[in-house]
């Protein structure tokens, strides 16, 4: 082991209390620590924050953390507190008596480090500053707010390239969760990083299971899958309109479910109102639009809920992404139906963006189709999505319970004569009910109780062609007009098929039942067996240390340090080093508390 290392290792079992680096973490840490670039590409929860933070406690001098939002620096800074290292943030929130403070702190050498909004970093006078001062390395974190292609530009962040020329001989960190090449590029462009090294780590997220379901009745699945699964536990809901977050948050209150709205219609102060809320508490929902999350560090959400489908592959995994950033079991679950494709298909059609973006916006789309009716596995076809590769994962819906498949190039082959012959114009539910032979006023007027396809598919039920009807959308057989009408026409590839006459199959239906009661046993195999009535007393007694310091209950200790102590039980501050998350400050804080609580705990139970 090198001195760099040895000193890491140390920085990491005193301080943070973990006895290990995980993956690439010792690497890219001994690297920046001796003063090189690097640009580090790893999954939400994969532990990129000790990347530049301890190496910013091993070089002389303050680390500059440049991070877009207010919340997540709020957040790390009471997290660095607690560990005993010395902290602070300049951002729009901080009142200018104590940026003054922290800005003698910055003179005074006193501080380990900063967090820094980009544009009071872009400001003159603060760069003045920065220049009479030593300082550690600069971190970019979110880097991918440099890239126009990301999903979240900042322009500000553009003109961190002047780092580079500013201060050349001080480390620059990027670090991202975002996938795709064309913002890789970007980044490493723009912040000069071509020079430094470049770690890519894969993008599993394994503890997380995936499981899409069609949608029948929404509101009845998400409650379903939350009581079976996550009746304790905290989650976000994600909702398609502003009104929709409100009517889900609405409902699931009177279900018992403490749940809040997150949109970005709500005035300003409600919305920090409810952010707080949400880190702060415990066993809480938020529904909310995709304003909500990007930021939102709370590292035990157990579950993300979409209630109708993401705009593609890249934006899933990335809301996904947000559930179980501590490791331990989380779920991601979809609902999704055959309009939320023609109401994703309306918003790029109606965007002001370029016809070959908008072309590539609609092959993500229809990737997104695929992933959603494929029947194998479900990492498997997100991970190839990015390029990696894998053997099924056995630990997602398709995984645990393998859809049945069946020979439906008949079926198809009926859909699809049905759509051309009542023109093409009609929605699913209307060819439906002229193939099952369930004529209405209107069918009749169109003449189209007559044409050659009615009543010729009673095989199906009514349910079973809406299956049947999802996937040939989702094979871009037939395609869903973006008028909002969603009427059906048949696409080049629908009337190839027709024409090649080609093999299909398709899944079959099945009630899911049997796959969330699969999944559940999974996940308390992967959780440590722990004391569970103890874990709730210690949980409880974060609970009243949290609330007494007005700080979330995680940043005292994460679950993972408390299921740890509920199922070891250690009897003595020693025996408390052992538990992984619980370091030297820790111990000073809140050692004899946590013991106590296991000792009691222990005597009652005896
Ligand atoms: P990211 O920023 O990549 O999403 P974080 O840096 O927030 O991830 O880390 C995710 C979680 O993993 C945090 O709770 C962090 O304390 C924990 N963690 C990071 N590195 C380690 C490690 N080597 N051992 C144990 N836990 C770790
Ligand atoms: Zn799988």
């Amino acid at each position: 082991m090198t001195d760099t290392s040895r000193q890491a290792t140390f920085i990491l079992q005193q301080t943070y209390g973990y006895p290990q680096f995980r993956g690439e973490q010792e690497a890219i840490i001994a690297h920046v620590a001796s003063g090189g670039h690097a640009f580090v590409l790893m999954p939400t929860g994969g532990g990129k924050s000790l990347c530049y933070q301890i190496p910013s406690l091993m070089r002389p001098g303050v680390g500059i953390i440049v991070s877009p939002l207010i919340a997540l620096m709020q957040d790390q800074v009471a997290a660095m507190q607690q560990l005993g290292i010395k902290a602070a943030a300049i951002h729009s929130g901080i009142e200018s008596g104590e940026i003054g403070y922290i800005r003698r702190q910055l003179q005074e050498n006193a501080l380990d480090m900063l967090y820094v909004a980009p544009e009071r970093l872009l400001m003159d006078d603060f760069l003045t500053l920065l220049d009479s001062t030593r300082i550690a390395l600069f971190a970019i974190d979110e880097a991918h707010c440099v890239s126009q292609w990301g999903h979240d530009f900042r322009p500000h962040y553009t003109q961190l390239s002047l780092l580079a020329e500013r201060f050349p001989n001080v480390p620059r960190i990027a670090m991202t969760a975002t996938a795709d090449a064309p913002t890789r590029k970007d980044i490493i462009e723009r912040l000069q990083l071509k020079q430094g090294r470049h770690f890519v780590a894969g993008f599993d997220r394994p503890n997380i299971h995936y499981s899409i379901l069609p949608r029948n009745n929404a509101r009845q699945q998400l409650l379903q899958f939350i009581r079976e699964k996550h009746a304790e536990d905290s989650g976000i809901v994600y909702c398609h309109s502003r009104g929709k977050t409100e009517e889900t948050a609405a409902w699931l209150k009177e279900q018992g479910i403490t749940a809040l709205a997150y949109h970005a219609g709500m005035d300003s102060e409600a919305r920090t109102r409810h952010q707080q809320r949400f880190l702060q508490e415990e066993n809480i929902v938020m529904a909310a639009t995709i304003a909500f999350g990007m930021g939102i560090h709370k590292p035990d959400v157990r579950f993300v809920a979409h209630m109708s489908i993401p705009k593609n592959i890249e934006a899933y995994y990335q809301e996904t992404g947000r559930a179980g950033r501590d490791g331990l079991p989380a779920s991601a679950i979809m609902f999704y139906g055959m309009g939320d494709a023609a109401l994703q298909r309306s918003f790029i059609d109606d965007s002001t963006a370029p016809e070959p973006q908008k072309h590539i916006e609609r092959q993500k789309l229809s990737a997104l189709l695929g992933l959603c009716e494929a029947a194998g596995c479900r990492r498997q076809i997100m991970l190839n999505y990015f390029g990696d590769s894998g053997a099924p994962c056995g630990h997602c819906d398709n995984c645990n319970s393998a859809p049945e498949t069946f020979d439906g190039t008949e079926s198809a082959r009926k859909a699809l004569s049905c759509v051309y012959r009542t023109g093409q114009r009609f929605g699913a539910k209307y060819a439906i009910d002229v193939l099952i032979g369930k004529p209405d006023e209107r069918m009749r007027q169109f003449g189209h109780d007559k044409v050659s396809t009615f009543g010729i598919g009673k095989e199906h039920s009514a349910q079973e062609w809406q299956s049947i009807f999802r996937q040939l959308v989702a094979r871009h057989f037939l395609k869903v007009d973006s008028m909002g009408h969603g009427g059906l026409s048949i696409t080049p590839e629908g009337f190839a098929f027709l024409k090649e006459k080609q093999n299909l199959q398709l899944r079959r239906i099945t009630v899911k039942r049997k796959g969330l009661a699969q999944e559940k046993k999974y996940s308390s195999e992967t959780q440590a067996p722990s004391d569970t009535g103890m874990f709730h007393a210690l949980k409880a007694e974060r609970l009243r240390l949290a609330k007494a310091q007005n700080l979330p209950p995680y940043v005292i200790f994460h679950d993972k340090t408390l299921h740890e102590m509920a199922s070891q039980k250690p009897s003595s501050v020693a025996a408390l080093r052992g538990i992984s998350g619980v370091g030297e400050q820790k111990i000073r804080l809140y050692g004899e508390q946590f013991l106590a609580i296991i000792r009691q705990y222990a005597e009652e139970t005896a």
